[in-house]
């Protein structure tokens, strides 16, 4: 983090260089000196600070100036650090004007010119300065910033987007003065939120996931046309494979379309996964995970989403969503499941704003002292209300069966048992949510008594079934009637094999219908729908990848 700044500002470059020498020696190893020679570049310097998340203790304005004098400077410097210390430097002549500005812009100090000796007349009064300045100083935010309303679905989605690409940030509403300051500092106005300011302090209004991931040093582009193995979706299965592929020497890609990590970097506490005695989040194994993937040097790519494959020759080419493509001797497909929609009238127009799928955990502060709403009777439903439950006043769970015992691990049900605020309802279903801008009211029916009622909320997680993400791979490969890719022996029917099959042998283990595409994790009819599984066919579908190229 850059020392904190100290602007002078004086239209005579003269004057302007002799300020800034003195500031510059009695205080340059500990402040940046900035000088500029008129209020409006003054002001376009302090807009960049502002943006980068660095600090100003004191500003230094010339009274005289053309175009913007020294208290208009002051004035709209106020904007952007309010609590920067505020000197004025006048000729004798202009004193009445400096006691003025005490008044107008709260000015600190006003400063006689000339300033010499500095040890007498400069700097007893900008030591006095800083040292007010650092007993409430205005903060550093270094890291990206997200400006944004509370309950705005696009606000949302880039929140969680960095979330799950583990990308610090800070969070801060347009109608809050720091917000608003950054507005301001970005030339931008509460209309253009989300607005996003990188930790190099470009500002970035509503950006597309694509231009985020560019600005945040998430890797968008592939380096090469072909690859030894493309594995395509980066959840537990995907890393797994590109782990594995890239330490053993395969020219790995791992094309993902939006976050590393899938429904597994949403897991608030993964308390099943071998090796991890006191459970681990679903963000701390994917950076872990990430990390190693990056260490033996697979290539990832961010918000690339992979709408197509074929065959060319002995590669499989697969096509992104804007026409482009890349090659590879063989794909592992990981591309996971994806949460089912509620259906219930209300809820769509809602989602983001109050209605949320998965866990959605950068919304659990904002939880605090509320009373939320879970739906769904899986592992996944009962760790996101002991997650939950660690913010919100009360965590209700609506289930549609008798108990929870169906369906859930015994360990979570006995957590959720011990946690007084939640409550489980049976043989409930949502049957309508509503609200103006964001979630307000639920109405709840009770299936066994038919009785309907409504509640008062504006937070439901859902957590209902999910279904495989495969429309896009139309018949390129053969999949069951939900949808999974079929693999292995799954793919000879009374001991066929597969129409279209060129090879003379059978499928793999986990390679589909087409030779050399695998398939690993929840995407795999048949899979067992788990971290560790997942992981494991990822490894799994690699060293099938080897013997594939060996038979080449
Ligand atoms: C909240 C939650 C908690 C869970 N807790 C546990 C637990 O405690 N223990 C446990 O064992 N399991 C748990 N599970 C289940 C576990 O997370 C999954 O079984 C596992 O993540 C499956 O891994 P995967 O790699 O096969 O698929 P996913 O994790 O679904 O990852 C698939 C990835 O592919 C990407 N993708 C999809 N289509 C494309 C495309 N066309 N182009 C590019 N990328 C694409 C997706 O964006 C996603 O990132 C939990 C799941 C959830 C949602």
């Amino acid at each position: 983090m850059p020392n904190p700044a100290i602007l002078t500002v004086d239209d005579d470059p003269a004057v302007s260089r002799a300020v800034a020498r003195d500031m510059r020696r009695r205080y340059g190893d500990r402040y940046r000196i900035v000088r500029a020679e008129s209020g409006l570049d003054a002001l376009d310097a302090l807009r960049e600070i502002k943006l980068r998340g660095e600090q100003v203790a004191v500003l230094l304005a010339d009274y005289r100036m053309p175009q913007m004098n020294g208290i208009q400077f002051l004035e709209a410097a106020m904007d952007l650090f309010p609590l920067a210390r505020r000197v004025l430097l006048t000729a004798y002549a202009d004193t009445d004007a400096a006691i003025d500005a005490i008044n107008i812009v709260d000015l600190d100090h006003y400063l006689l010119k000339p300033w010499n000796p500095p040890e007498e007349k400069l700097y007893p009064v900008v030591d006095a300065m800083l040292e007010a300045w650092l007993a409430t100083p205005d903060v550093a935010i270094p890291e990206t910033k997200v400006v944004g309303h509370r309950w705005s679905a696009r606000s949302f989605a880039v929140r969680d987007f960095l979330a799950r690409n583990l990308v610090p940030y800070r969070w801060l509403l347009a109608d809050e003065p720091e917000g608003g300051r950054l507005l301001t500092a970005a030339g931008m106005a509460a209309t253009d939120v989300p607005v996003v300011i990188t930790s190099d302090g470009k500002a970035l209004a509503r950006p597309s996931e694509t231009d985020l991931a560019a600005h945040v040093g998430l890797s968008t582009t592939p380096a090469l046309d072909f690859y030894d193995l493309a594995v395509v979706g980066a959840g537990p299965a995907g890393l797994g494979s590109a782990v594995y592929g890239a330490s053993e020497g395969l020219k790995t890609v791992l094309v993902e379309q939006r976050a590393t990590g899938g429904q597994a970097g949403q897991s608030s506490r993964i308390e099943n996964y071998l090796g991890f005695p006191d459970g681990v989040s679903g963000a701390q194994l994917t950076e872990r995970a990430r990390r190693q993937a990056l260490k033996f040097q697979a290539e990832l790519l961010t918000t690339r989403e992979v709408v197509g494959l074929e065959r060319c020759g002995s590669a499989t080419v697969l096509r992104f969503g804007d026409g482009t493509t890349i090659a590879a001797h063989t794909v592992v497909l990981a591309t996971g499941v994806s949460y089912r929609l509620l259906d219930a009238p209300g809820l769509a127009d809602l989602t983001g704003r109050g209605v949320f799928y998965g866990s959605a955990s950068t919304e659990a502060p904002n939880c605090s002292g509320e009373e939320i709403y879970i739906v769904g009777g899986a592992n996944s439903a009962g760790q996101a209300a002991v997650y939950f439950s660690q913010y919100a006043h009360k965590v209700h769970i609506l289930i549609r069966g008798d108990d929870l015992g169906r369906s859930m691990s015994q360990y979570l049900i006995d957590q959720i048992d011990a946690i007084p605020s939640i409550e489980v309802h049976p043989n409930t279903r949502v049957i309508e949510g509503e609200g103006g801008d964001h979630l307000e009211r639920l109405t709840l029916c009770d299936q066994k008594s038919g009785r309907t009622r409504t509640v008062d909320t504006s937070w439901l997680f859902v957590f209902i079934g999910a279904e495989p993400r495969t429309d896009w791979l139309g018949g390129a490969v053969a999949r069951d009637g939900n949808g999974f890719v079929l693999t292995g022996p799954d793919l000879l029917a009374e001991g066929r094999r597969p129409a279209g099959w060129s090879l003379p042998r059978d499928p793999y283990h986990l390679e589909s219908s087409m030779p050399g595409v695998f398939a690993a994790g929840d995407v795999r009819a048949g899979s067992v729908k788990r971290v560790a599984s997942a992981v494991g066919e990822g490894a799994m579908a690699v060293s099938l990848v080897h013997r594939y190229l060996e038979a080449q």
